[in-house]
């Protein structure tokens, strides 16, 4: 059997968490069976649908790495063959012209509604054969009236409906556009998908998009219904939860295999294991393993899954995300330290590439001014005498390397009669202006001698301000 998922997107706004996790699961579908995934970009809500969200999905999907195998494909330029089909089906009776006005089918569902019956349209124009004029009809999918429609979900097992539950669901509007419901069996059809992941807000279209698949005698997909994501709230994921687009996740300094990974494990599990790699993920991977039950987001775990990659994934990767979070700091990462060497002194104290785009700028660029509190506390006149015996030692090394800085920290403290950090401190808040950084002979390596000097200087001379 070859396994062909897909994606299918409506491009009205960001790629958010909802759906990145359903492209991951198709994605992963794919892959496990060597099958093909498909991107589709459902496009016929031309009032909502915009080019900037087509390029937000394709934008995400590439950091992700959720690549396709085919398409995109756009709904929109497959209007003739919505036609094509649509006639075909007009042709064999399985669908019909339905004449009926707004006014009338209000008038059905009032009197259906007042006898408290489900309100659905009762097939009145299916046995018309003759146009009514000055209406131009939508057109009407005949269901079934008896029978049920069932199928075996790979996610909730088998799910069955009532045909007598499904009226005759409108396939085309009276301009003649096709519906939802409808393009979306042309399409599976015609791309040969075998495997329909989703939502289970599609829960109540699979039943409806059988039938049509049945009435144009195809052979059917299986489908899968992954459960929706809560908030901590037990409400539905929403921006009130904080971020639900994939690209804030960047934004906010993210690395997308945690993204992923924490994507993976919402509503799916593999034993206890928590960490995968995009290889296990792989190989593990069944749909039927996907849990019933909506799952809730739970930002800390993601945090904690960013910083453990954050410090195991290759540093010369981790430096690449690194670069982009420098350089929109207005940080050129060209003009200071190996951004390699910032991620080895860095992940280990930064949770986001933010925090670490912050806390590494004094690297690359002079900062404004220094942390009050820890000025006052490290940048006194008692620290002149320490600063300037540094200064004149630093000056003379000849070799920038961790060793000899380490070395005249040490001594610089010895021969002073004072303790390490009483060196390190006034140190660490003139080159950093601030009392955190890496280890203090780490932090100088990174600086460079230059500015370390010239750090040095500046302290100095705000101390002297200070004292006028
Ligand atoms: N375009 C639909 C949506 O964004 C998905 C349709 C489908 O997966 O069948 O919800």
């Amino acid at each position: 059997m070859t396994h062909r998922t897909r994606f299918a997107p409506s491009p009205t706004g960001h790629l958010h968490i909802g759906g990145a996790r359903t492209a991951l699961f198709s994605w992963l579908y794919a892959r496990k069976h060597g099958g093909t995934f498909i991107l589709r970009i459902e496009d016929t809500d031309l009032e909502r649908s915009t080019v900037e969200s087509v390029n937000a999905i394709l934008e995400g999907m590439t950091w992700l790495g959720l690549e396709y195998d085919e398409g995109p494909f756009y709904q929109t330029h497959r209007f003739d063959r919505y036609g094509e089909v649509m006639e075909q089906l007009l042709e064999q009776g399985h669908a019909y012209r339905c004449y009926c006005t707004k006014e009338e089918l209000d008038e059905l569902r009032a009197g259906q509604m007042e006898r408290k019956e489900k309100p659905r349209y009762d097939g009145r124009c299916r046995h018309r054969t003759e146009p009514r004029p000055g209406v131009s009809p939508v057109i009407r999918f005949r269901n079934a009236a008896e029978g049920e429609v069932a199928w075996d979900d790979l996610v909730r097992g088998r799910i069955a409906f009532r045909n007598s539950e499904l009226d005759d669901l409108i396939i085309a509007r009276s301009d003649g556009t096709p519906t939802y419901n409808f393009t979306v069996v042309v399409d599976d059809l015609d791309m040969k998908v075998s495997h329909v992941i989703r939502g289970d807000d599609h829960v109540n279209n699979t039943p409806r998009q059988i039938n049509i698949l049945k009435a144009l005698g195809a052979e059917l997909p299986h489908y899968g219904h992954v459960p929706m994501i809560l908030g901590a709230d037990g409400a539905r994921l929403s921006k009130r939860h904080g971020a639900v687009s994939v690209m804030q996740y960047r934004d906010e300094g993210y690395l997308p295999e945690a993204l992923l990974n924490y994507l993976v494990r919402l509503g799916w599990s593999y034993g206890d294991q928590e960490i995968f790699s995009i290889d296990e993920m792989i190989e593990y991977f069944e749909a039927t393993d996907i849990n019933h039950s909506a799952s809730t987001f739970n930002p800390d775990k993601l945090l904690w899954l960013n910083h453990h990659y954050l410090m195991h994934s290759d540093p010369a990767h981790v430096a690449h995300h690194l670069r982009w979070h420098l350089g929109r700091l207005d940080i050129d990462p060209t003009d200071g330290p190996d951004p390699v060497e910032v991620v080895l002194a860095q992940r280990e104290r930064s949770k986001t590439l933010v925090e670490m785009a912050q806390s590494s700028r004094f690297f690359y660029m002079d900062f404004d001014d220094y942390d009050p509190k820890s000025a006052q506390k490290n940048l006194t006149a008692s620290s002149v005498p320490v600063l300037e015996e540094l200064r004149r030692r630093l000056a003379g090394v000849e070799t920038w390397e961790k060793e000899p800085l380490h070395a005249v920290l040490v001594f610089t403290a010895e021969d002073l009669g004072l303790k390490l950090g009483q060196v390190a401190q006034p140190l660490r808040v003139a080159v950093a202006g601030t009392a955190v950084s890496p280890p203090m002979d780490v932090t100088l390596y990174l600086l460079g001698q230059l500015r370390t000097l010239s750090r040095i200087d500046r302290a100095l001379q705000h101390i002297q301000a200070k004292k006028d």
